[in-house]
């Protein structure tokens, strides 16, 4: 149901004097907060390397989570508004961490704050939905007692804080353990629900646990005191986790390969906006991303389009994310040879070639740069693409974006759908028969039509995929069914 009264929270805006000035205050900290980083586990300081202590901890939290599950949901939705608005009050301090340790521009890292308080303000409403239910139905929706909480670092605000968030408004503990390169961002928003929690003194139902993946991470996942496990990451990790524990009630929202289509019928200049913007935005490290361009008939042979994605690709700005001029930012991990990212950077298949070759720049030996090197990249466009080949369907993660052709829309929906993943797709036409075959033939969760395919907006575009890019219920972030996901449900005379 579309809930009335929410208000998804706006972003920042450059252009207000007002706002300018606290972004670039935010950005020049980043700089420097980002020169006196030390690396792993610098803020948080709570790595656990101690089997016992990490199974001491999960105890402790699983039994707050008791005592938090008992809670009447008016009273965990009041927390959950009030972790949202903690949450909007650390919008400089979100902002700095994520542009000095995720490496995220302004223009990126605004949008996902404000993801993170519109899941605060969306969960606290369906929290109380879910008690409707109950009162109504004479049922109970029974609460994991601790959720695992496993974001990745490419949105290491909006990801963790959803995963956290929907948890909590559904009766559970939480513990979360952020995603290594993006340490410093869980603790500042666990810090902001923290301060929500504790003023009802409730702080014990969220605790963060940093863990050596390579450690104690597998204990972490396959404990049996977690009874739930929110994932976001690679469709890999989901498989590595179902391994450490076969019956792990996983939630995941895995990998994409995702792709826009062009048909002839469409506004280039708005189809170009958006394929670029949905290629390199953050570097194309979103699940999200489009990694393909499908071009149909005059689209494909004609050069107009092509020559147009270009100079907007060639024309981006690459740099530093606390550089107020950057478009695009660096890519997370330095691409190691045997990478999907290095392959995807540097290597050809038989018939493809660069229309624009992904280059990585220099950086200053010193100064806040010096921690760039190796990882800023103009984008790349491949082009000659073929269906079938390993750029079709390898999950690249970075800067790069390839071209395919097709004849018909009919053939580029078969291409777009022969692959594993099935995520987000998009489409530019003007044509409402093509939309409508379009959008009934394309296999992935999030269909974006004459708009980029990132992005989505809590409630009006709840996120989730298909096929490979989904492991568990495949319920939606950010929409209607999420918490019931996250709940068991008991009919009140069997419980009593
Ligand atoms: N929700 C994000 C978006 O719509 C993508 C999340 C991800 O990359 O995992 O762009």
């Amino acid at each position: 149901p579309w809930e009335e009264g929410f208000v998804n929270t706006p972003d920042s805006d450059p252009a207000v004097e007002g706002h300018r000035a606290w972004v670039r205050a935010a950005l020049t900290r980043a700089a420097t907060s980002r020169a006196g980083t030390t690396g792993r586990h610098s803020a948080t300081g709570s790595l656990v390397d101690d089997a016992e202590l990490l199974d001491e901890l999960l105890a402790r939290t699983a039994t707050a989570g008791e005592a938090w599950g008992r809670r009447p949901a008016r009273e965990r939705a009041e927390v959950l508004h009030a972790a949202g608005r903690a949450l909007e009050a650390r919008r400089p301090e979100l902002l700095e961490v994520m542009a000095s340790e995720a490496g995220k521009t302004a223009d990126q890292a605004d949008p996902e704050i404000s993801e993170a308080v519109d899941f605060a303000h969306y969960y606290a409403r369906q929290a109380l939905e879910l008690a409707a239910v109950e009162a109504r139905d004479g049922v109970r929706a029974v609460p994991a007692r601790l959720t695992l909480v496993t974001p990745p670092w490419n949105f290491p605000v909006a990801i963790p804080a959803g995963g956290v968030l929907a948890a909590l408004a559904a009766g559970s503990a939480v513990v979360l353990k952020p995603a290594e390169p993006a340490q410093r961002c869980g603790a500042v928003l666990a810090e902001a629900i923290a301060s929500a929690l504790a003023e009802v003194g409730a702080a014990d139902a969220l605790r963060v646990v940093t863990v050596d993946e390579g450690g104690l991470g597998r204990q972490l996942v396959s404990s049996p005191r977690v009874d739930r496990v929110i994932l976001t990451g690679a469709y890999a990790t989901a498989e590595l986790f179902r391994t450490f524990r076969a019956d792990l009630p996983l939630l995941a929202e895995t990998s994409g390969k995702n792709a826009m289509v062009v048909t002839p019928s469409a506004d280039l200049d708005l189809a170009a906006r958006d394929v670029v913007a949905s290629a390199f935005g953050h570097a194309g490290q979103k699940c999200s991303a489009a990694s393909l361009v499908v071009l149909v008939g005059s689209v494909a042979t004609s050069r107009r389009f092509h020559d147009q994605l270009l100079d907007a690709a060639a024309s981006l700005v690459v740099g530093a994310p606390w550089d107020p001029r950057t478009q695009v930012g660096p890519v997370t991990e330095r691409p190691e040879p045997g990478s999907a990212l290095h392959w995807g950077l540097t290597e050809l298949e038989p018939g493809q070639h660069w229309a624009l070759a992904p280059r990585a720049l220099d950086v200053p030996a010193d100064g806040p740069e010096a921690a760039l090197a190796g990882r800023l990249w103009t984008p790349g466009i491949r082009s000659g693409v073929a269906r079938g080949s390993k750029y079709h369907r390898t999950e690249v993660f970075g800067p790069v974006l390839g071209v395919m052709t097709a004849r018909t829309l009919d053939e580029a929906i078969d291409v777009v759908n022969d692959v594993d993943y099935g995520l987000t797709s998009g489409i530019h036409s003007l044509d409402a028969g093509e939309l409508r075959r379009w959008a009934s033939r394309i296999q992935a969760g999030n269909l974006y039509v004459n708009r980029g395919t990132t992005g989505a907006i809590v409630q009006r575009q709840p996120f989730g995929g298909w096929k490979r890019s989904a492991v568990g219920a495949g319920t939606k972030a950010g929409g209607p069914s999420y918490l019931l996901g996250l709940t068991r449900w008991e009919r009140t005379d069997d419980a009593d």
